[in-house]
């Protein structure tokens, strides 16, 4: 077969497809063993565009590696995908995520808690239970907490990340709709879901700078609109610029998240930031 041809065997060792096979092997390996605890969660600020109060974070994912210092999770998160280790990362992530929320309410500062979550979770059909565990362990109150959804996440079975998205929301957890507008290809499965927030893609401000400011304002304007008739809440995101956030106001998002209105941090970071953007 074309696999084992001569020209194949020689594409495969090249420098950068053995350099990226090692990699995978040894986030496998690791990811299996105890780099779980070597994994860090940063937060980043959701900000209400009404009145500039800090509404909530989104935990972000992030390996401390011993050798390689801090990688973003699109450098192991695939492989954690296919192994399926991505599932007792979430685990953990819920865990922590739902505690820290518990202790900063407990110092006054109650912030909603954004967490992504991944496809193989719903095939695996433990993340209601991962999520019960975490809300009863931590005490966090049920509708503090939020899971984004991607479409992959919920495409390859609609109906059974349906029917568990429904019992979570019976318990008033959020779901969020992360990425929209990067390729939900079926608007009315997306409208099946429980959603109580939009995530819009930072990918509609990037086309503003491309000569078509206009048309984002318009397709922003719309998608505003699409949700206040559905009743629930927007968040811009990727909000780099002043142009940026002129925008997403003029289009009446109800939330924004990006690098001019906050960083993802450092946990120990939150509660002096959220205190000084308060004061
Ligand atoms: P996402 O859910 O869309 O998260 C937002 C990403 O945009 C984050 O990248 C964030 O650091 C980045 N970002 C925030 N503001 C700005 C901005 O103004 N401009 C630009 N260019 N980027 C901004 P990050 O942390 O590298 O995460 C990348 C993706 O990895 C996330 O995209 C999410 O899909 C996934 N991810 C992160 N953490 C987790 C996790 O705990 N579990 C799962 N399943 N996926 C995660
Ligand atoms: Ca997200
Ligand atoms: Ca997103
Ligand atoms: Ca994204």
């Amino acid at each position: 077969a074309a696999k084992s041809s001569g020209r194949d065997r020689v594409h495969l060792f090249s420098p950068g497809l053995r350099e990226a096979a090692r990699w995978r092997l040894e986030v496998a390996t690791r990811l299996r063993g105890d780099a779980i605890d070597q994994l860090v969660v940063h937060y980043q600020p959701v900000i209400r565009l009404d009145t500039g109060e800090v509404d909530g974070v989104e935990a972000l994912v992030r390996w401390q590696h011993p050798e390689r210092g801090l990688l973003p999770p699109d450098t192991f998160l695939s492989v954690a995908e296919e192994t399926g280790q991505v599932i007792p990362i979430t685990r953990w992530l819920l865990r922590e995520t739902t505690r820290k929320a518990a202790e900063w309410a407990a110092d006054g500062l109650p912030l909603r808690m954004s967490v992504n979550v991944s496809a193989r979770h719903f095939s695996a059909e433990t993340l209601v239970r991962d999520v019960r565990v975490a809300l009863r362990d931590s005490g966090l109150p049920a509708d503090q907490l939020v899971l984004e959804l991607t479409e992959t996440s919920v495409a390859e079975d609609p109906t059974r990340a349906e029917d568990q998205l429904t019992v979570l929301r019976s318990f008033g957890v959020r779901v969020a709709i992360d990425d929209f507008g990067t390729g939900w290809s079926s608007l009315a499965q997306l409208f099946s879901l429980p959603i109580g927030t939009l995530k819009i893609d930072r990918s509609l401000l990037t086309a503003a700078e491309r000569a078509v400011a206009g048309e984002t304002g318009a397709v922003l304007t719309a998608i505003v609109g699409l949700t206040r008739t559905l009743g629930i809440s927007s968040v811009a995101e990727g909000v780099e610029t002043p142009e940026h956030l002129r925008m997403v106001r003029a289009a009446g998002c109800d939330l924004a998240q990006g690098w001019l209105l906050g960083q993802p941090m450092p946990a120990e970071a939150i509660p002096g930031w959220v205190r000084g953007i308060r004061a």
